[in-house]
C-alpha cells in the first residue's frame, strides 16, 4: 500500500475530526508527526509541517472530496466571506524575536496570529 499525504492539520484535535469524516467514509489513514507538533504547536508555520495525515493512494481522489465537503476555510468576522486573504506579517523581526526567545526558553509562543484581509468588504482581523 503506498501513501500519499492528505493534507496537514495544526492540532491533533482538527486531525482526529478529518480522520473520523475519512472513516465514516469507509477510509483509512494515518495520523503522523503528532507527537511533535502537539510538543511545539507553534512551529508548525515555521518549520512547515504539522500533524499530516496520509492515505491509500488509490483512497486519495475521494478523501480529497471528504476534505472539501467540510468547509473548514477562513471567513471574515464581518461580513462572513470567504474571499479573504492572507497577510504578511507586518514586523517579521518581532515574530523572529518571540521564535528564539521561546526557543531558549523551551515554552509556546502563542501570541504569534494570523492576520487576515477581507476582499469583501475590506476589515483586517487576526485568528
Ligand atoms: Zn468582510
Amino acid at each position: 500500500m503506498k501513501t500519499v499525504i492528505l493534507t496537514s492539520c495544526n492540532n491533533s484535535v482538527e486531525a482526529k475530526l478529518i480522520q473520523g469524516n475519512l472513516a465514516n467514509e469507509g477510509i483509512d489513514s494515518i495520523i503522523s508527526n503528532e507527537n511533535y507538533t502537539s510538543l511545539y504547536p507553534n512551529m508548525n508555520g515555521a518549520m512547515g509541517s504539522g500533524i499530516q495525515i496520509l492515505v491509500n493512494e488509490a483512497d486519495a481522489e475521494r478523501a480529497l472530496k471528504v476534505i472539501n465537503a467540510n468547509d473548514r476555510s477562513v471567513h471574515c468576522t464581518s461580513c462572513n466571506s470567504a474571499d479573504v486573504t492572507q497577510q504578511p506579517k507586518k514586523n517579521m523581526l518581532k515574530v523572529v524575536g518571540i521564535m528564539i526567545i521561546s526557543l531558549f526558553s523551551s515554552s509556546a509562543f502563542g501570541n504569534v496570529k494570523q492576520k487576515y484581509h477581507c476582499n469583501n468588504c475590506g476589515a483586517d482581523f487576526e485568528i
